[in-house]
């Protein structure tokens, strides 16, 4: 008797997962595939996990017509971190005789010698990993030969990948309230039944209101769809959804009071404020919007204000707040500029590369414009070539 074990968190259960359990049952052919969803995931802390209860229904639901498949409440019943050596020790001893496969993601293979009790693993089951993006083969392979090393029977499932994550898919649902078709059907009407992976802009109302007197109809559009896209990039990015909401709703709250206005609340300001940006009209309505919220709205908190301030022209060592409001601003929705889709894909799968993207492109366009380029903007292109010399290093290593 051959039987698969999937693990995982399934928050949600996606079409990912659905394409790794038909690959299996296709190719492996095993008598059952167990998939089971974790308590207190090991390797992760998401800040958005669903209940128990809501993810077994979840994937309940998406494995309904799938035969052979089977979801299993073992990691769920036990209050404890879900281990994966004692899932496989637990079918070890209910199936005697058993043939084990665990089956999992490109992504795990690489850190799986450092997973608790490995070792244990290894001697109770063999592993089979699928790719989750294309152009992983050689990544894979080289995990792969790392575990083979360790003595385990481990090897590669040819499939064609299916690019997906529950993390993409709850920014989704939390910013714009929909799967776009990510997650079975069934599951997107049971999320939103239940109201899952759902964030109450409500509480946001009085100060929408206040955008909607303040600002023209175009520009309060633009203030939703920034709001919107930070709160997709703090998802993405691990950031706090309030401040990102919040953040990117008012980053223009003072793009159109007169120029005077925003001179005088420029004069106040407590970030310091070069002598290039004095010479820049178009670059005050950020400082003068930090100025604006700390005295009419007692908003005190720096991250807050940092990101309002600094939403034009950028600054070198920008923290991840004021990087998603700044992305925000360039792909927010009704941006339609040459370009605007790669650049939003690029925000949406990585921040900081997109950075770079943006920075650079604001740098040919003043050098090709004959425009002074304020330091802070310099700098944050530096900081910017850093991150991406880090990240190419990672991927050559890797
Ligand atoms: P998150 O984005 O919240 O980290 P996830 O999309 O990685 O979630 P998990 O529930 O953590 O989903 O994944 C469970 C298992 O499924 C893991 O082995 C993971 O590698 C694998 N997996 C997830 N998504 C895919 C995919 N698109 N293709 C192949 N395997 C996947």
């Amino acid at each position: 008797m051959t039987i698969c074990i999937y693990g995982g968190t399934f928050n949600p259960v996606h079409i990912g997962h659905i394409n790794v359990i038909n690959t299996v049952l296709r190719k492996l052919k095993p008598d059952k595939l167990i998939v089971v969803p974790d308590h207190i995931p090991p390797h992760k802390e998401p800040s958005d996990l669903a209940d128990d209860r809501h993810r077994i229904n979840m994937l309940k639901i998406a494995t309904r017509g799938i035969a052979g498949v089977e979801v299993s409440s073992f990691e769920q019943q036990r209050d404890e971190k879900s281990y994966t050596v004692n899932t496989i020790e637990h079918f070890y001893k209910k199936y005697p005789g058993a043939r084990l496969i665990f089956i999992m993601g490109a992504d795990l293979a690489p850190g799986f010698l450092g997973w608790h009790r490995a070792q244990r693993i290894l001697e109770l089951s063999s592993i089979r990993v699928l790719a989750r993006n294309q152009g992983e083969r050689k990544r894979i392979e080289s995990a792969a030969a790392e575990i083979r090393r360790a003595g385990g029977d481990v090897e590669i499932i040819d499939c064609r990948p299916v690019s997906v994550s529950s993390t993409d898919i709850r920014s989704r649902l939390i910013a714009c309230g929909r799967a776009d078709g990510l997650v079975p059907g069934a599951v997107e009407r049971y999320i939103l039944k239940n109201r899952l992976y759902n964030f109450d802009k409500t509480k946001y109302n009085s100060y929408v209101e206040f955008l909607r007197e303040r600002l023209t109809a175009k520009r309060f559009a633009h203030s939703v769809n920034v709001a919107e896209a930070s709160l997709r990039l703090a998802v993405l990015n691990g950031a706090d959804l309030d401040k990102a909401y919040f953040a990117g709703l008012m980053h223009d709250c003072c793009k159109e009071i007169p120029r005077e206005e925003q001179l005088e609340l420029l004069k106040r300001s407590s970030f310091e404020v070069t002598d290039v940006e004095l010479g820049a009209p178009k670059t005050h309505h950020g400082i003068a919007g930090a100025v604006f919220l700390s005295e009419h709205f007692g908003i005190s908190d720096p991250e807050i204000l940092g990101a309002v301030r600094y939403h034009t022209v950028a600054r070198g060592g920008m923290s991840l707040l004021e990087r998603i409001v700044y992305m925000a601003d360039l792909i927010s929705k009704e941006r339609s500029y040459p370009g605007v889709e790669r650049m939003r894909q690029e925000a949406y799968s990585n921040l900081n590369r997109s950075l770079f993207s943006a920075l650079s492109f604001s740098i040919r366009d003043s050098i090709s414009k004959k425009r002074t380029i304020p330091t802070l903007t310099l700098m944050a292109y530096n900081d910017s070539v850093g991150y991406f010399l880090d990240e190419e290093n990672t991927a050559r290593d890797s």
